[in-house]
């Protein structure tokens, strides 16, 4: 039989999916004394992914951004329920979640269920690849901090495969052409690391790769990060141009194969030109996907039939169709980019409202009890007094049941393009300011820092920056 949780008496069980920015930036600021909140992720750590694609190089070290989740929890007012696993149904009208533990130590028991009062889904969002055959196989993906140590190590090695004796000059070539599909900022960022990696270490390491590692970035649309002003995409463009760093837009990619790539690419004269591109590293960046335990809970409601990039939210997060589910991130759709900002803004705005529904609850109760005793009290002079406090308690319960709807404040977009130079897109006072180039990355570092989860992380990150400049990125691979 299912383990049955002990529910704290009159406390409703708040279950929250993942441990991602929406998550734990609810879980950050949640009065956990109000419910019994029991956390369920595959990820016993939170990720701060503005940093991730520093970490395929060395330049940072990846537990330098990581902070385990069984670390801020322990330190809630009231104990929070944490389960390794991953959620793999829900079940809204039964209102269960079904989790099971995917990790490599197996226990007798792998799978659970846990029945929820209010639920929160923020299991971000999966790696897209549109069905293009071959990437799942043969590209790498830039998400989790597995990923990040698979692409370091893959690097490594294509550097040192590529100068093994007697390799030809074609296969060396192959193998030390580094090609990055997507023109997002993940995409652009990972290539930006990249070429710093070979221009600040491996080229003085290896002097034999010299010659031949190359960086190209490949992308479908005319430029590169969209959501960018067209002067920070032509700044980033002509960066790239400096750096080396080759940008094939209007590039396609339509399959992948072990050892090359086939795009297809639009010449100036309209017409589709079909190549092959031989790669040693390839980096699969091309934006996001649903996962299949939001898939099926979308399939099980029927405002949710139209979507298809995610749960549908109304502007207080509630799940379209349902009412004691809300969604956070990249999950949801609340017409935002999908981004930490969001999430995280997400995630703070419910732990507001979860706070505001106990109090308003709180009062409600305190509220019963008092026409209770106004009826029974036993002179004037009491009911008078229970009347006032009635009244001042009607108005406390007016002010926190006013709580407005979920409103996004964009505090701007920031980008490293490598070579100590990043772009931003800020929002500041009354307009928008456009900026890039080593002042920026100046203000892109000390951003990143000031938004690392703790103390502990900020320390790590800047060690890890003041050793790279020390002694260089580590090339040994694990
Ligand atoms: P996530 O942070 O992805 O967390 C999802 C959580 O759910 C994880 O803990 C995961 O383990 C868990 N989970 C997954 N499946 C299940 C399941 N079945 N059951 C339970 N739990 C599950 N955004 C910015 O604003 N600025 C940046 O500079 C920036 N840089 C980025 C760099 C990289 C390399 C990447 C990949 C993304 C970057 N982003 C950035 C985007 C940002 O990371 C995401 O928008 C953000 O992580 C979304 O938060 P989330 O909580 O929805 O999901
Ligand atoms: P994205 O969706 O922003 O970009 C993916 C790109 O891949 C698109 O430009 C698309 O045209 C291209 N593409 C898709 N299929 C292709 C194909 N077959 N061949 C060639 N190109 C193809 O994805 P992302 O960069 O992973 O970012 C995901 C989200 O995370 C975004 O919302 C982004 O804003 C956010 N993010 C932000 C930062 C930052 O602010 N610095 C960094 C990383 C990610």
């Amino acid at each position: 039989p299912a383990e049955q949780e002990v529910p704290e008496e009159g406390k409703k069980t708040l279950v929250v999916l993942g441990t991602g920015w929406g998550s734990v930036s609810l879980l950050k600021k949640l009065d956990t004394e109000n419910y019994n909140v029991i956390v369920i992720s595959p990820r016993n750590y939170f990720l701060f992914t503005p940093l991730l694609p520093s970490c395929t190089t060395g330049q940072i070290e990846h537990r330098s951004i990581m902070e385990p989740v069984r670390n801020f929890l322990r330190h809630k007012k009231t104990a929070v329920k944490f389960y390794e696993a991953e959620a793999t149904k829900i079940d809204y009208k039964k209102k269960v979640v079904y989790i099971n533990d995917e990790s490599e130590i197996k226990g007798n028991v792998r799978t659970s269920e846990i029945a929820f009062d209010m639920l929160v889904v923020g299991v971000g969002a999966e790696n897209a690849t549109f069905g293009i055959p071959g990437v799942r196989e043969h590209g790498l993906f830039l998400k989790e901090v597995g990923d990040a140590q698979k692409i370091r190590r893959r690097i490594m090695d294509c550097c040192e495969t590529a100068v093994f004796r007697d390799q030809s000059p074609e296969e060396r070539a192959r193998l030390l052409h580094m090609v990055v599909v997507g023109g997002g900022p993940t995409g652009v960022e990972f290539a930006g690391e990249l070429q710093d990696f070979f221009q600040d270490d491996l080229r003085k390491w290896i002097p034999e790769i010299q010659d031949n590692f190359h960086v190209t970035l490949v992308e479908a649309l005319p430029n590169v990060l969209p959501m960018f002003s067209k002067q920070l995409i032509d700044y980033t463009e002509r960066t790239f141009k400096e750096e080396t760093i080759t940008i094939r837009t209007k590039t396609m990619v339509k399959k992948v194969h072990e050892k090359y790539i086939e795009a297809e690419s639009t010449g100036p004269d309209g017409q589709k030109i079909t190549e092959n591109i031989p790669y040693g590293l390839l980096v699969w960046a091309t934006g996001n996907a649903l996962r299949p335990v939001v898939k099926d809970l979308m399939m099980q409601i029927p405002a949710q039939k139209d979507s298809r990039r995610g749960l549908l939210v109304n502007e207080y997060l509630v799940v379209k169709g349902t009412e004691d589910i809300w969604a956070v991130g990249d999950c949801a759709i609340a017409n935002y980019a999908p981004t930490a900002q969001v999430a995280s803004q997400e995630g703070a705005f419910l732990a507001r409202l979860f706070n505001n529904i106990a109090k308003t609850q709180a009062i409600e109760d305190k509220l019963s009890q008092l026409s209770d005793l106004q009826s029974k009290a036993p002179n004037k002079e009491e009911r008078d007094q229970v009347f006032a406090d009635i009244k001042e308690l009607q108005k406390r319960l007016r002010r926190v049941k006013q709580m407005g709807p979920f409103e996004y404040s964009h505090q701007g977009s920031l980008a490293y393009i490598g070579s100590d130079k990043a772009v931003a897109d800020i929002s500041w006072l009354t307009g928008n300011v456009a900026t890039g180039g080593g002042l920026t990355y100046i203000f892109w570092r000390s951003a990143y820092l000031s938004m690392c989860w703790s103390m502990r992380n900020r320390i790590l990150v800047v060690m890890d920056w003041a050793k790279t400049k020390m002694f260089g990125r580590d090339v040994s691979r694990e």
